[in-house]
């Protein structure tokens, strides 16, 4: 009998919308089986093509999977980068090392959630095992039902059943990954895989502004919850005052684990009862995330249909003109115009800006909301098939649980309550930013005199509105009255 000890096999760990090495529940479960674990990154060219990973995420991702690779070979393993569809990648990556195992993270695309049922199968058949861990949401879709052994369909009720759950705890650190052994293709580069803009490089300013990657996401959290969390209630609804976390891109690309920030915030409100109240609304923004995906889980049709059927008929007569003006930020209304400039210069947009720009683009231009959605999708860093949908149905009125349709923002009362003295406005709106407080939320009704002096001339330096407020509710209401009536 031979002393030698046996070879063990290796298991490959997978990692998707997942790239962070703490706090991961199928990581921690590969480390601890006491084999070699042998971790992959497969570039995404399964998904639908409309909804492959826009401008700003690739920008995203390409840094966090720079970090990633750099952490796990500081703990001596090796991030293999491969480009193909998974299934083909890791039926070799597996035959190729005599794994017999992969490990990986849910996701909740439609279209991811086919993958995983797919590859299970063929990977089955070559003697693997694919086994899927939670870790990107707080609770699994499926475990959370009304008394009626059904999904929610309304905010509420869905959060307050979520409080009485548990949160998993912290999972053991990945510590010791593997290198790949030499068989295998060797690893693609990062660089080859052009997901970083350039001619032009439209991001060249964005990593003053980001740090994307696991350490980005623990920095943030920890400046989040030692600084803004104090002033969270009534602060998140500002946007020139920084009361929010800035952790939505961090959440998409799984840096931070939603469990370790809803633990960590929790932690802060027992420490410090006078900010219970702010960590608790934060808590329930996370059950809007884990709402969001509750309903893409059960009606995997959100993103491209009306929650609310009687809304697919929806008079959508916006024109390609007033899509493109909203696309620039020159719709003539500072806070709307502020917010897409934002969101153009930075890859994010201020919540409360959010729901007011598409709102303008569904109510004021009638366009149709898949066409904001898209352009949320391809230009912010926490695009996210979830969120957005859930975000952009909410506010056309036609999602789960959402604003009434007839609740119509108005763009200039939104900015004098949230942006009073233009502190928002005038930092990403230079050209009005000598206007006095007054004029600057309505340019178009300033005296000659004041516009002359403050450099502005409309539409010149800046466009004149392109609707007439009180005319575009008039044929929002009338819009939606008539699909009513059908
Ligand atoms: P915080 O206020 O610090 O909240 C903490 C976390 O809770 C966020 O990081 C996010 O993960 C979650 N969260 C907060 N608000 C919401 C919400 N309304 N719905 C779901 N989750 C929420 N969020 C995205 O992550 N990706 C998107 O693609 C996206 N598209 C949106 C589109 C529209 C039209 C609207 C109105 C909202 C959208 N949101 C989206 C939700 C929200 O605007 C952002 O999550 C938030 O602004 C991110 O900033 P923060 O991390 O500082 O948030």
């Amino acid at each position: 009998m031979s002393n030698a000890p046996a070879v063990k096999s290796p298991i490959i760990y997978w990692f998707r919308q997942d790239l962070r090495l703490h706090d991961l529940p199928g990581l921690s479960a590969a480390v601890a089986t006491g084999r070699p674990v042998l971790a992959c990154y497969i570039l995404d060219d399964q998904s639908p093509a409309d909804w492959r990973p826009g401008g700003a995420s690739r920008w995203w991702l390409h840094h966090s999977l720079s970090g990633l690779a750099a952490d796990i070979e500081e703990r001596g393993g090796q991030l293999m980068l491969a480009r193909g569809a998974p299934a083909t990648v890791l039926a070799q990556l597996a035959e190729d090392t005599g794994a017999d195992l992969i490990f990986c993270s849910r996701q909740y695309e439609p279209w991811a959630r086919q993958l995983e049922s797919e590859l299970f199968a063929s990977l089955t058949e070559q003697g693997v095992t694919l086994k899927r861990f939670s870790g990107s949401l707080l609770w699994e879709p499926d475990t959370i039902k009304n008394l009626a052994g059904l999904p929610f369909k309304v905010f509420t009720p869905f959060w307050r059943k979520c409080r009485q759950l548990s949160v998993a705890l912290e999972s053991p650190p990945a510590v010791g990954l593997g290198k790949w052994p030499e068989t295998p293709e060797p690893t693609d580069q990062l660089g080859d895989w052009a997901l970083l803009p350039c001619d032009p490089n439209w991001a060249n300013s964005w990593e003053d502004r980001w740090q994307p990657g696991e350490r980005g996401a623990l920095d943030k959290l920890g400046q989040f919850l030692r600084g803004a969390v104090s002033d969270y209630d009534k602060g998140r609804n500002f946007p020139a005052r920084n009361a929010t976390s800035g952790l939505s891109p961090h959440l998409h690309f799984g840096e931070i684990a939603p469990a370790r920030v809803f633990r960590a915030a929790q932690q802060a409100g027992t420490a410090n009862p006078t900010v219970e109240n702010e960590t608790e609304k934060f808590l329930s923004e996370l059950g809007w995330r884990e709402f969001s995906h509750h309903l893409l889980f059960h009606f995997p049709s959100l993103p491209e249909q009306a929650f609310k059927a009687d809304f697919s008929a929806f008079p959508w007569v916006g024109s390609a003109v007033h899509l493109r003006a909203w696309q620039q930020g020159k719709t003539g209304y500072p806070f709307v115009d502020a917010g897409m400039r934002e969101l153009w210069q930075t890859g994010y947009m201020h919540n409360r800006v959010r729901m007011v720009a598409a709102s303008f683009l569904c109510k004021h231009l009638l366009v149709d909301w898949r066409a904001g959605q898209r352009w949320f999708w391809d230009t912010l860093v926490d695009a996210d098939l979830a969120n957005n949908s859930c975000g952009w149905q909410w506010v056309a009125g036609s999602g789960a649980d959402a604003a009434p349709y007839f609740r119509i923002f108005n763009p200039t009362l939104q900015a004098q309550r949230f942006d009073q003295t233009g502190e928002y406005i005038r930092s990403w709106l230079p050209e009005l930013a000598a206007l006095p407080d007054r004029y600057l939320h309505q340019p178009w009704t300033a005296p000659a005199d004041v516009l002359s002096s403050a450099g502005v001339t409309l539409g010149e330096t800046y466009p004149a509105p392109v609707v007439d407020h009180a005319d575009a509710r008039a044929s929002a209401l009338a819009a939606y009255a008539e699909v009513r009536s059908q």
